[in-house]
């Protein structure tokens, strides 16, 4: 579960009081603007597995600048507080975009964290879909020389507390990962779940419409959190059709169960890592193409063609 519109829901603790009844296992990711003391203690008597409160910058002038108002880092570190108080399992998210990516700032922030009691940090890559501003995803070869150093830092024991990497998609094999350890894949294994990855060996590995299901505010339903706002991917509305028929018979989610790589469009279809990458984001994919089989053109292998493609392209004229 996530924004904070749901702790604006009169509703909220009714919700989970269904999901505890249904031995649902969910978690809430939240800025953390809305947790007072006794929203925390609410909380504490649900079946919440973990809080994860987004945190962007190590310092109040940081954290309000990305966050877009005074007062976001007070609010969310005074959530922490009362949240690690009543003990629930608090966990941290960084978004990370050019604002806040340098490895000093990303240091100062984890520093900061294990600091106010919490241990275990998502550090997520921004993704080109919906709001999100393009400009500020962090150039590759910048996201490369981090992601190495990190990774040189957990194999040595130095991260301050333990952290997780989130790229877009839940590939087996990750571009944002892979690519930059493609010369040492000692290092990229120190990230990488593989049972977590549910990909078929000749699957799209992602799990939109296969494990997991997106519901908007209106009660529009979509494979993932991701494809909510593109009307084209809506599979169902919950107020017109109870979610076990939209699970079970709609067009978009059958589609997405029946894919298969073989299908897919553009430059990943020739690419020498489709079998272990899977293609990348499906939504990304449809996001610069509206073609939910066509490739996942953030992944820089396919920039780079692209610019070999130009070149020859002028070179000829
Ligand atoms: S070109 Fe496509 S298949 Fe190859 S690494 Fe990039 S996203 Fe994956
Ligand atoms: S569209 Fe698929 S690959 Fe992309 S984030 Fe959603 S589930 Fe993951």
């Amino acid at each position: 579960m996530k924004e904070e519109s749901l702790f604006l829901r009169k509703d909220f603790f009714e919700i989970l009081k269904i999901a505890d009844h249904c031995n649902f296992e969910y978690y809430i990711n939240t800025n953390g603007s809305f947790i007072t003391e006794s929203i925390a203690k609410k909380i504490k008597k649900t079946r919440v597995s973990k809080i994860c409160v987004s945190i962007d910058g190590p310092t109040k002038k940081i954290h309000d600048k990305i966050r877009g108002y005074n007062g976001a880092f007070t609010k969310a570190t005074n959530a922490i507080k009362f949240l690690l108080k009543e003990k629930i399992i608090v966990n941290g998210i960084i978004t990370l975009t050019k604002n806040n990516y340098l490895y000093l700032y990303l240091y100062e922030t984890l520093n900061f964290l294990k600091k106010i009691g919490v241990t275990k940090v998502a550090i997520m890559l921004l993704a080109t879909v919906g709001e999100n501003n393009k400009d500020l995803v962090i150039p590759f070869d910048e996201w490369s020389k981090l992601l190495k150093q990190l990774s040189i830092d957990k194999l040595n024991g130095n991260l301050p507390v333990d952290i997780n990497i989130v790229a877009t998609s839940e590939a087996m094999c990750q571009w944002e990962l892979f690519l930059p350890l493609l010369n040492d894949l000692d290092l990229y294994n120190l990230w990488v779940d593989k049972n977590k990855s549910m990909a078929i060996k000749t699957g799209f590995s992602c799990t939109a419409g296969k494990r997991n299901l997106a519901i908007d505010g209106s009660g529009n339903v979509y494979g993932c959190s991701l494809m909510v706002s593109n009307k084209e991917l809506i599979a169902g509305n919950i107020k017109e059709k109870s979610i076990k028929s939209i699970w079970n018979d709609s067009l978009i989610f059958n589609n997405l169960r029946s894919l298969t790589l073989e299908n897919i469009k553009g430059p990943c279809k020739d690419c020498l890592y489709l079998n272990e990458c899977k293609g990348g984001c499906r939504a990304c994919a449809f996001n610069f193409n509206k073609d939910i089989l066509e490739s996942d053109y953030r992944c820089p292998l396919i920039i780079l063609k692209e610019c070999d493609y130009n070149e020859k392209k002028i070179n000829e004229f």
